[in-house]
């Protein structure tokens, strides 16, 4: 088991593009973490820099404490399972998930005996004298999670492994990973672009952009305490509302015509803002309410399961809030929203930063 430290990393590709521009990151031994951000910022280019499949042009990868930065891939103990899967077709499961061991000569009847165990581990029993192309995308995904394993690696690293399956089965495979994951208890890097499954498997998640960390935290902090807009706007199954406001002296902020408690012992008074709510974290009332509130009208509501997500037009501002089922209010009604001043968050306009 190993840790994974990143210190002032960046990769450059021949054609000039920085995919990894400057970054800094501690992996725990045995934690399961999550690269997440938009295509292209870089997850596949970092993962594949700490495998050693491209050469960081800055910085140095510790692996278990040793410096890797120029280790062939091969012998930096990491295991990859790769966005597409990349088996071997021509291969049965069982040589496929031992691939690995027969690379480094170990005896035949050693790897028929990982292979075996292995395949009982990942729900692949049955399974081992078949070919890639007679197997379900979600088969062939644990294939490819089969032979990483088998290969016995410190560190597991996963681009985006459940993209390729469909809704129903990645819920599932879901599930499948993060139990794996803590019964193995092996360091896992897993890359996604898809910020509910970061928030349900992670114990930490990096979210990046455009080559840069933008805010690594538990998956409740990036979710409750975005540290910039660009990760308000990134995490979160409803869209966050993020509204231009105006500090007021009296610990409150002015925002779509009506006003809401807020911690502003660091903004000054009459500061602009950009005032972020998650509709989670906003109370919606059909009846009067005391103190600070948001005045307007019911335009829509979607259903989103047990929850609403209803669309109220305040003073032309239209500001999400969820709400269950049973209470979602009708089209016009007219309602209040309210707000404990912990979860109204004030960014400042210029950079987007906290
Ligand atoms: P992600 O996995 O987050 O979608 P990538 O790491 O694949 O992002 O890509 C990051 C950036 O690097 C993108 O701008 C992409 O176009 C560029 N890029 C990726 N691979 C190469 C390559 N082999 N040569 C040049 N540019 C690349
Ligand atoms: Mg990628």
């Amino acid at each position: 088991m190993a840790g994974i430290d990143i210190e002032g990393l960046a990769t450059v590709y021949p054609n000039g593009v920085r995919a990894v521009d400057g970054l800094d990151l501690h992996v725990a031994d045995g934690e399961f973490f999550a690269l997440l951000g938009p295509s292209g910022c870089g997850k596949t280019t970092l993962l594949r820099t700490i495998a050693g499949l491209e050469a960081a042009s800055e910085g140095t990868v510790r692996i278990d404490a040793t410096d890797v930065t120029r280790t062939e891939p091969g012998k930096r103990g990491v295991a990859m399972v790769f966005q597409d899967y990349a088996l071997f077709p021509h291969m049965s499961v069982s040589e496929n998930i031992t691939y690995p061991l027969k690379v480094r000569r170990v005896a035949a009847a050693t790897r028929l005996e990982v292979a075996s165990r292995t395949a009982g581990e990942l729900s692949l029993d049955g399974l081992l004298e078949r070919k890639p192309g007679q197997l379900s995308g979600g088969q062939q995904q644990r294939v490819a999670l089969a032979r990483a394993i088998a290969s016995e690696g410190k560190v597991l690293l996963l681009d985006e492994p459940l993209s390729n399956l469909d809704a129903r089965l990645r819920l599932e495979a879901r599930t499948f990973l993060k139990k794996l994951q803590r019964d193995l208890g092996i360091t896992t890097v897993f890359v996604t672009h898809d910020q509910a499954e970061a928030l349900a498997l992670a114990d930490r998640i990096a979210v990046m952009d455009s080559g840069k960390l933008r805010q690594l935290g538990s998956p409740r902090e990036v979710f409750a305490r975005p540290a910039n807009t660009f990760v308000a706007n990134f995490i979160g199954s409803t869209p966050m509302n993020l509204l231009p406001g105006k500090v007021l002296g009296d610990g409150t902020v002015s925002v779509a015509g009506g006003s809401l408690p807020a911690t502003t012992v660091s903004t000054p008074a009459d500061a602009e803002v950009t005032v972020g709510i998650r509709p989670e974290y906003l109370t919606l009332s059909t009846g009067d309410v005391s103190g600070p509130s948001l005045r307007g009208e019911v335009v829509v509501a979607e259903n989103l399961g047990t929850q609403s997500l209803v669309s109220v037009d305040c003073d032309g501002t239209l500001i999400g809030v969820t709400v269950p089922e049973e209470t979602e209010p009708a089209p016009g009604a007219p309602v209040a929203l309210t707000a404990p001043a912990s979860r109204v968050l004030l960014y400042t306009q210029e950079t987007g930063e906290l």
